[in-house]
């Protein structure tokens, strides 16, 4: 690990890194944990027993079915962990509640040299708010919704920023009642009332088993109300999955519409063209610049912790683009920052002082 101290601040090769998009105990979070498909499962599919000898029938080969999914899901999650050297999540058993996860998140960050990280789910607004308290100034974290569209829901998102001193609001394209061009503003009239950012996932949702796409989850039709609302920043995570195309097109529309680079992006294994991280990094550089990439580990479950391979990875390319330090130290840290509203911070490196946001981005009340 090459983690230089500077003026007595920890770096990552020179670069105070913010991770944007941390998950907090997803397997006891309703919302994360109804899109993880296989992740949490721990079946082993070779003792998913069978069962069709009834009479009827019916019922137990729709068991049967389900059974059979759950095991080849749980499989392909545990292949994907093995591809990349991950260890299977902790069993319940070994759970220690969240003040002691919290305490292993702040270490973690310590270990890796990570500045800051903002959560974006942690199993509801109260307990965002006491993951960012034990945080002691190094977490930040965001409101999460279920459904925008949902009675109630701008009233709720308002009091997670305004009582419970939440930066921003996380939301699952899929799982909306309603596209997000619906005419039903309420909750992003919220974000621009106090100018903070909305995170909102698009494409494929889920580990292995979760959302492929439904009639919600395209961000083509996030044109109309990011132009209608041209005072939020909507940031779009993993560069928008499948839909890459529509996310570069879109971005040259509106220019207040950021992707976050979280992930391992395996995603690019299911294009029908070949697409690579490489690939990415360099098409929405060339594009779009560095004000509208921002990093974000999406690290959730422990053992993994702080998914380190994410974050080197993705520097070694930015690095290997031959990308100014400037510009890194933006996508890395700089453009969070500013989306956070975290006015203060600025890198580490007095050299890269200028790498702050230029994302338009109010100051937070
Ligand atoms: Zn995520």
């Amino acid at each position: 690990m090459h983690t230089p101290e500077i003026t007595g601040r920890p770096t990552v090769q020179g670069i105070s890194i913010i991770d944007f998009h941390v998950h907090f105990r997803m397997a006891q979070d309703d919302l994360t944990r109804s899109l993880a498909g296989g992740q949490f499962e721990t079946l082993d599919p070779h003792q998913v027993k069978v069962s069709v000898e009834d009479s009827e029938g019916a019922w137990e080969r729709h068991d049967a079915g389900q059974r059979t999914m759950m095991a080849a899901t749980a499989q392909t999650s545990a292949n994907w962990r093995r591809s990349w050297d991950f260890a299977d999540p902790d069993s319940a058993q070994l759970d220690s509640g969240w003040e002691k996860e919290a305490d292993r998140w702040v270490h973690e960050l310590d270990t890796h040299s990570i500045e800051f990280a903002n959560f974006v789910t942690a199993g509801g607004d109260s307990k965002m708010q006491d993951l960012v308290a034990r945080g002691g100034g190094t977490f930040s974290g965001m409101a999460a919704l279920k459904d925008p569209f949902a009675p109630r829901a701008a009233d709720i998102f308002e009091e997670a920023i305004v009582t419970k001193g939440l930066r921003g609001l996380k939301v699952f394209a899929p799982l909306m009642s309603e596209r997000v061009d619906s005419p039903n503003d309420a909750v992003w009239k919220v974000a621009a009332r106090y100018n903070v950012p909305v995170v909102i996932h698009f494409g494929h949702c889920g580990s292995a088993g979760g959302i492929a796409q439904n009639s919600t989850s395209g961000p083509a039709w996030l044109e109309g109300l990011a132009k209608r609302i041209p005072e939020v920043t909507f940031v779009i995570p993993h560069f928008g999955i499948q839909h890459v195309q529509d996310v570069l097109f879109l971005m040259w529309a509106c220019p207040n519409v950021a992707v976050d680079t979280s992930g391992s992006n395996q995603w690019v294994r299911y294009m029908a063209s070949k697409l690579t991280l490489d690939d990415l990094f360099r098409r929405f550089y060339e594009t779009m610049g560095p004000d509208r990439i921002i990093f974000g580990s999406d690290s959730s479950w422990f053992p993994r912790g702080f998914a380190r391979r994410y974050l080197v990875d993705q520097l070694r390319i930015c690095w290997e683009m031959g990308m100014p330090a400037t510009d890194i130290q933006k996508i890395f840290g700089g453009n969070a920052a500013g989306l956070l509203g975290l006015h203060s911070w600025i890198p580490a490196d007095p050299a890269l002082a200028m790498a702050v946001s230029s994302v338009p981005n109010l100051p937070h009340p």
